[in-house]
């Protein structure tokens, strides 16, 4: 076969066995769909959560994880303008939706019961190539990194939408808890939403980038109580917890003040959070599940970088190293997001 018609991509064959790179056929796209020639490839935890299998509804191997993708669209499916191929997209996780549900109709996509996802219920992006729908794939506006675009593309609009959720203004003290690929970007949105932001970490190397990110105050989690440091700021109106363990989440609910609002976005292995009633109540607080963004979320993201309002912390590997790639993922040993570069000087021979 030509180098044309062929792809390389990681699979996961088994759950929870490595991945897997191979070679593929080019997929054609059908009726609405693209087929991107990605650039850029992020490697989110949920990833690694789709190769173990680790969530309830479990997706079905062989599969392709990747919902980072960006890259350029070089063929279209009939119903789909000719004019596209040649344009920069972003892949998100929210493959399809059915476009015509009480959830799709207002603004709220992300919660179609009918939706599919990228890299789980349908082939993702860790690959050369990827098909996608054409009407649910986002547009990268010029001038912006594709190697930067793929994070925004799952960490930079989850933490977007998260902030947006949480109603965060001026006047707002908002608690970050967990400076990783999800966490660096959470601060910088919560700044430009004008609060004054507190970055709770356990390693100093990620406190010092939150302080050069713009956080106010920094607090290691190792050496101090977060909540007894924030509270004696008055407490948090908004945390955004990104990281799920239960202790951080234990600290992050008792580092609300009265009327607070406790945003999830991180995912905890064994599904569990415990939650005093008793202090909800009389708190009036509230606890917010926030699951990525809409298409309109992302472009907004896009907006916000290409405006030069937020910076990107990644590093970049080859698909190839897929597997110790995860592998650095889970033993924390990366501070910045994990990219794969498939620019063409970085594709195998
Ligand atoms: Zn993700
Ligand atoms: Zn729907």
């Amino acid at each position: 076969m030509s180098k044309e018609t062929i792809m390389r991509v990681a699979v996961v064959r088994e759950l929870g066995e490595p991945l897997v790179v191979e070679e593929r056929t080019l997929p054609v796209p059908s009726h609405g769909q693209v087929l991107v020639r990605l650039e850029a490839s992020g490697l989110c935890h949920t990833d690694i959560h789709a190769a173990h299998g680790d969530w309830p509804v479990k997706p079905q191997p062989p599969f392709v994880p990747g919902h980072e993708g960006v890259g350029l669209i070089t063929a279209v499916g009939s119903g789909v303008a000719a004019d596209r191929i040649g344009r920069r997209v972003a892949v998100p996780w929210l493959h399809t939706a059915c476009g015509h549900c009480e959830h799709c109709v207002s603004g709220w996509e992300t919660l179609c019961l009918a939706q599919q996802n990228t890299g789980y219920s349908v082939d993702g992006c860790f690959g050369e190539y990827v098909l996608a729908d054409a009407d649910y794939v986002v547009a990268v506006p010029d001038g912006i990194d594709p190697l930067e675009a793929a994070p925004l593309t799952c960490a930079g609009v989850t933490t977007y939408k998260a902030v947006k959720v949480s109603g965060a203004r001026s006047s707002d003290l908002v608690a970050v808890f967990g400076i990783g690929g999800l966490g660096h970007l959470a601060l910088q949105y919560a700044k430009i939403a004008g609060a004054t932001v507190v970055a709770v970490d356990v390693t100093e190397d990620k406190l010092a980038a939150a302080k050069q990110l713009g956080a106010d105050v920094t607090v290691n989690a190792r050496q101090v109580e977060p909540q007894r440091e924030i509270q004696a700021l008055g407490g948090a109106d908004v945390v955004i917890t990104t990281a799920a363990d239960a202790a951080p989440l234990k600290s992050a609910f008792e580092s609300l003040r009265r009327g607070g609002r406790l945003v999830l976005v991180g995912l905890p292995a064994d599904n569990q959070m415990e939650l005093p009633v008793f202090q909800t109540v009389l708190g009036g607080i509230s606890v917010i599940g926030s699951i990525v963004g809409t298409r309109r979320d992302l472009a907004e993201v896009f907006e916000l970088h290409a405006a030069g309002r937020t910076k990107v912390i990644y590093e970049t590997r080859r698909l190839d190293d897929v597997n110790s790639a995860i592998e650095e993922v889970l033993t924390g040993r990366v501070t910045a997001r994990l990219v794969f570069d498939l620019s063409d000087q970085c594709r195998a021979e």
